[in-house]
């Protein structure tokens, strides 16, 4: 019998109100059951919303030192804790035990980074024109925030969302991903452990389809910040510019490495190759496609397959796992067959179906797959596939490379390998991207500088560090003056 979860709403544990459940299952073996989690309904929305409206004053009123203790409690709870949580991880959501440690490890010093904010200043004093008026900027919260998450980073992305809402004064209803409940019943009990104020957190389960569109049309509802599609991004940003409500979406990415002659290659075709199957692919910051300039590209091309060649495909559990599984039947369905459809557009030149043997049997597996010669046109060149799959371009000079670079609806991450300080200042500048590297992975961020994309990536706000402030507040200007004339 599998084990029952429920949701987390006004400080305490309850089933789905319809008593029906979702499955979580391992994608390395889906014959192995997590559990079974509330599947809920508009009605369990409507509560967690109602817990998180009412929960509401008291905690925008406590001082901001104090809601940050808590999230440093949350933090010390998470890390004595992090070796179970990344086993969890791996097992629901299939990536190597290696990620998941450092995503434990990210959502803990996420939790003490916010955990600080109740520390920090929050405006400025500027002069007025009258000598007699006291003129500063402050922040206040936004009020009742829904967060939706998706499965690919199960732990960390529900924190980061998290932790800046509440230090600000939100109170929150967090969905997750309907594949990985699991790891977010896991960040719920750290957060009951610490001492969160009944109703300050609700954690609701449940097929977006059906709670999705409540948590943000909500009338107690007042900002959401989504990661995921952008087909679902699309239409709660509608959702959100009809009621006035504050909205941030993260979404896709085709994010483009470019290989210069002058570059160590050897450097460049090691972490293209990192960057483009890593987590079998499964990260908005992946490498899509590798725009090589001028002669290199054979050189490079072959260096690249090799080193792909010897990567190590298996499941996450085991430590010498390169490339786990993908997240789901429905994910290897999709990128396997926008595989097939590549090969009417490009050259196969590795990997290019499911791996063979009985080993991958059961297992979401899909083969690190790369293409060359691929047209900046096709499909391959264009759309998110999410997977393990890496498009090589040919670029004739520098200038060819960044428009073909940014030839993408997408702005996310970008990095440019070189030792040419002109080129790297040429990049830099014309890259439309909203995180720009040089000689690294496009993947990879750390938590305490802006994250976010330009162009369809996202809606234009950021995400981490302090950036996350503009998005969880409201700027309120306060004029003082004296009493009587
Ligand atoms: P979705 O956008 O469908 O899911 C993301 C979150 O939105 C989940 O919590 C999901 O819930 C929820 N959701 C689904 N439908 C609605 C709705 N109508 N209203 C409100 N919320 C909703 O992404 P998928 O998980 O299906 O992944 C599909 C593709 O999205 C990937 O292949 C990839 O291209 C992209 N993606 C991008 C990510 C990123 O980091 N930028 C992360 C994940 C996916 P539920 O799980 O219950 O459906």
């Amino acid at each position: 019998m599998a084990e029952l979860f429920r949701n987390f709403i006004d400080g305490a544990w309850a089933a789905a109100s319809a008593g029906q459940t979702l499955t979580s299952t391992n994608p390395a073996d889906p014959a192995d059951v997590i559990g079974e989690f509330a599947s809920s309904s508009l009605a369990d929305a409507q509560s967690a919303i109602a817990a998180a409206h009412g929960a509401l004053p008291a905690w925008r009123a406590l001082a901001p030192h104090a809601r940050g203790e808590i999230l440093r409690k949350a933090a010390d709870l998470l890390e004595a804790r992090a070796a179970e949580v990344a086993s969890a991880m791996v097992r629901e959501n299939g990536k190597t035990i290696i990620e998941a440690r450092g995503e434990t490890a990210r959502g803990v010093a996420l939790l003490r980074y916010y955990s600080a904010e109740g520390m920090r200043s929050v405006g400025e004093v500027v002069p007025s024109v009258n000598p007699k008026t006291f003129i500063y900027t402050t922040r206040a919260p936004l009020g009742v925030v829904s967060l939706i998450t998706p499965w690919n980073f199960p732990v960390a992305i529900p924190i980061w969302k998290l932790a800046p809402a509440l230090v600000y004064g939100n109170t929150v209803v967090l969905k997750p991903a309907s594949i990985t409940p699991h790891c977010a019943v896991l960040v719920a009990q750290v957060l009951e452990a610490a001492g969160m104020p009944a109703g300050v957190f609700n954690l609701i389960t449940g097929g977006g389809g059906v709670i999705g569109e409540e948590l943000v049309k909500n009338l107690k509802v007042h900002g959401v910040s989504f990661t995921g599609s952008n087909s679902v991004g699309r239409r709660i940003a509608v959702w959100s510019a009809e009621r006035g409500v504050k909205f941030q979406l993260e979404m896709g990415g085709k994010n483009p490495v470019i290989v210069l002659p002058d570059c160590d290659l050897e450097q460049a075709a090691t972490v293209t190759m990192r960057g483009a199957f890593g987590y079998a692919g499964q990260k908005c910051t992946a490498t899509s496609r590798a725009i090589i300039v001028g002669e290199v590209y054979d050189r490079f091309t072959e260096l690249l397959i090799a080193k792909t060649k010897a990567l190590k495909i298996g499941p996450g559990s085991e430590v010498t796992t390169n490339v786990p599984p993908v997240v789901s039947a429905d994910q290897q369905r999709d990128i396997l067959a926008a595989i097939e459809h590549g090969k009417s557009e490009a050259k196969l030149l590795c990997g290019g179906g499911v791996p063979k043997g009985e080993a991958f049997a059961r297992g979401y597996y899909v083969e690190p797959t790369i293409f060359g010669d691929v047209p900046s046109n096709s499909k391959l060149a264009q759309d998110e596939i999410f997977g393990p799959v890496l498009s090589l371009m040919r670029a004739r000079d520098f200038d060819e490379a960044l428009t073909l670079a940014n030839d993408v609806k997408f702005g996310l991450s970008a990095s440019l390998f070189t030792r040419d300080l002109n080129a790297v200042q040429e990049y830099l500048g014309r890259m439309e991207a909203g995180i720009v590297k040089v000689n690294s992975e496009t993947a990879g961020v750390e938590p305490q500088v802006p994250f976010g994309g330009m162009k369809e990536s996202s809606s234009h706000s950021r995400e981490q560090g302090r950036a996350a402030m503009d998005f969880f507040t409201s700027v309120k200007t306060v004029y003082v003056d004296r009493a009587g004339m």
